[in-house]
């Protein structure tokens, strides 16, 4: 179990703070780093096996453009090795929506045999990469990214901490959790979620915290 920060806000640019955060979180431990942002009219993913500075190197060679909305993720492998196929934000397959995930998805071989029938296409040995599908096919069918993220959390059993982003729904981050912490930061014109308070202390000292089961929108 490892660490997430995520950023949104109106207009600028959030990755330096996420990745800023991020570091903050290496005292757990991890063996892989990711971000995605949202384009505009996508989504940008950017991911590392090794430390967050191989990312940071990543991101030097091949930059991602600014974005007001990023999520930001260490990873600590349980299912799956470490590798930068495994390493976290997850999309669907239609690269639309992506997830960070920390904890473990007790029945994910279920929930992708069942996905996999309906023609979903994985790209990843995790466990976590089910949540992106899940949360798509809902979201593929009508519901909002919120209403998505609650089906999908209903379906899995096992402890998760989340954000989750979609490219249909700009500006808005979906952030659930169980068993796994996850805390919200408001600031002034931007919102934050990550897997503690020091993580954003250089932000913010206005926290919520979520408790199991219970999911917010961040905007
Ligand atoms: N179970 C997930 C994986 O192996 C998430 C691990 C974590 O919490 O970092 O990718």
């Amino acid at each position: 179990m490892c660490g997430i920060v995520a950023a949104v806000r109106a207009e600028g640019d959030v990755v330096a703070d996420a990745i800023a955060g991020l570091k903050t979180l290496e005292y757990r431990g991890y063996d892989s780093a990711g971000v995605a942002v949202m384009t505009g009219d996508g989504i940008a993913v950017r991911r590392k096996m090794g430390k967050i500075a191989a990312l940071e190197k990543e991101l030097a060679s091949n930059a991602l453009p600014a974005s007001p909305q990023a999520i930001a993720h260490t990873r600590w492998a349980t299912h799956g090795a470490p590798a930068d196929r495994n390493a976290h934000p997850h999309t669907d397959d239609s690269g639309r929506v992506v997830v960070v995930h920390n904890g473990i998805i007790e029945n994910y071989i279920e929930l992708r045999v069942l996905l996999q029938a309906q023609g979903h296409a994985f790209s990843s040995d995790t466990d976590s990469e089910v949540i992106a599908h899940l949360i798509s096919h809902y979201h593929r069918g009508g519901a909002s990214l919120h209403a998505a993220t609650r089906e999908a959390i209903g379906k899995v059993h096992g402890a998760y901490a989340l954000v989750v982003a979609s490219a249909d729904e700009p500006g808005t981050l979906v952030v659930a959790r169980h068993d796994s912490p996850l805390v919200v930061g408001v600031g002034a014109g931007v919102n934050y979620a990550a897997s503690d308070m020091p993580a954003l202390l250089g932000q913010t000292r206005d926290f919520l915290v979520l408790e199991n089961g219970e999911t917010a929108v961040l905007t």
